[in-house]
């Protein structure tokens, strides 16, 4: 027999069977065994979500011999056939190349007589919004009172452009996009099934890829087995892919913890060395960033435990300020690298104005969760009373010094009294604080600015080129 391509071998049979679109399952099956039917359906969503699965599913559903039922048998005459496209009274109709209005004429011409085989003539017309308008406008009437034994089923990708006046004759179901979990479970159970060696790790870049398209999913998985010479390896994948692995960006990440600029200059390198894209790393360590917020304020919203679980350190040692910042950073990073010099340089000052940001210590420093929430201007105080943390460093300190607390650094600054960064902030203080003597010794010698919102000007500016986290927060 020919090979099938995963995603028509694999396609789900039953609603049982179907991943990731429960609701729309759920209203359909009532509806089909309490015999309420509807006369038009709609379905939206992007590619490959299952829009052409469920219409056949349906399809059977009201065709097979068993009856109308929601558990379509998949063994008579008529499953059989509306599974092998040969279906008289299942047509598939494509809008994209068949938008005029003649063709609707002819459909609309077809759909009066009764159904040659089956108990209901089912229409499905994909891609609805290719339809012109006098096409849209030739249906309104039979989609209003269509025939007894008529069904249609109208698909599209993009709803915005479809008429109300067709909108409000369906029932419109709203499909969604499959969340990488439930991609990576499908793909598992797929390729043991098909008995195919597979590393998970692969699995979960295929997922990422295919930005929520269970199809996408499928040709990406049969070009990775075909990459790989029948075996599916994450080193595999990536190349086929041509993304950054995420061993670079955890290893930004490891050197951001560690306080050690050393590192995170030798993942530029490495990076540079295998011309991977700085662009798309950027992209991607935000898409991390916004990954550890995630497993930090909302974890269930994470469905991949694996993925939570190699995540959990790091949601540890970053708090949640210095997260949204460095997410800020990092996507002004990415904007300002046609600005910079040349790419490599615009990904390193990016890694380094994290570096210059990050919290000194990695337990919330009077972190926004311990205080409850409180104002803007008082969860702006903590990040500018942070940043001031690494200006305090002599260079050959950096690399060998473990993230102490502040109180105990052998800094010989530190021993002065240091209420901005130990002190509970009071709410009501303006960017200016009573700063220390050690802090105003220190913003004098800099010259381009203070750090610590003393109100020298050029740290102001520079917060603003950031992002205007800290002033937009005020
Ligand atoms: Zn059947």
């Amino acid at each position: 027999m020919a090979y099938q391509v995963l995603a028509r071998k694999w396609r789900p049979r039953s609603f049982e069977t179907l991943v990731g679109q429960e609701h729309v399952v759920r209203a359909l099956t009532h509806a089909l065994s309490t015999g309420r039917l509807h006369h038009a359906y709609l379905f939206t969503g992007t590619r490959g979500v299952g829009k052409t699965t469920i219409s056949r599913i349906l399809a059977k559903a009201l065709n097979c011999e068993t009856g109308v039922t929601a558990t379509p048998c998949n063994q008579c005459s008529a499953c059989l056939a509306i599974d092998a496209d040969r279906f008289p009274d299942y047509v598939e109709m494509d809008a994209a190349s068949n938008r005029g209005v003649d063709d609707m004429a002819a459909l609309l011409d077809q759909a009066v007589y009764a159904p040659v085989q089956g108990r209901y003539k089912v229409y499905m017309i994909d891609e609805v919004h290719m339809l012109t308008g006098h096409a849209f406008n030739a249906m309104l009437k039979t989609l209003e009172e269509p025939p007894e034994h008529v069904k249609f089923i109208i698909a599209t990708t993009d709803p915005q452009k479809i008429p109300v006046t067709v909108l409000s004759r369906c029932l419109q179901f709203n499909l969604k996009q499959m969340p990488p979990g439930h991609i990576v479970a499908h793909l598992t159970r797929l390729l043991e099934a098909e008995a195919v060696p597979f590393e998970p790790g692969a699995l979960r870049h295929i997922a990422k890829a295919a930005s929520g398209s269970m199809r996408d999913s499928l040709s990406l998985l049969d070009q990775a087995i075909a990459h790989g010479a029948g075996k599916v390896e994450e080193q595999a994948v990536q190349d086929m892919l041509g993304t950054v692995g995420d061993d670079h960006l955890y290893a930004v990440l490891d050197a951001l913890r560690a306080g050690d600029v050393t590192a995170l200059m030798a993942a530029v390198e490495g990076m540079e060395a295998r011309s991977l894209s700085f662009e798309s790393a950027l992209q991607s360590l935000a898409a991390l960033l916004h990954r550890i917020a995630l497993v930090q304020l909302a974890p269930t919203a994470l469905t991949d435990e694996s993925e939570a679980a190699r995540l959990a350190p790091y949601s540890e040692a970053f708090d949640p300020e210095f997260l949204q910042l460095a997410y800020q950073i990092v996507i002004h990073g990415r904007d300002e690298l046609p600005l910079a010099p040349d790419e490599t340089t615009g990904f390193s000052m990016t890694l380094l104005r994290l570096f210059a940001f990050r919290p000194e210590q990695p337990a919330g420093l009077g972190g926004v969760l311990a205080s409850g929430g409180g104002e803007g201007l008082a969860r702006a105080m903590p990040v500018a009373s942070r940043v001031a943390a690494p200006a305090m460093r002599t260079p050959n300190q950096t690399a060998a010094r473990p993230p102490a607390p502040a109180a105990s650094a052998p800094d010989p600054i530190s021993a002065a009294p240091r209420p901005v960064a130990s002190a509970p902030v009071p709410a009501k203080i303006d960017v200016s604080p009573p700063a220390a003597p050690a802090v105003f010794s220190r913003c004098s010698g800099a010259g381009q600015g203070c750090r610590t919102g003393c109100g020298n000007a050029g740290f102001r500016q520079q917060r603003a080129a950031v992002g205007g986290f800290a002033s937009r927060s005020r």
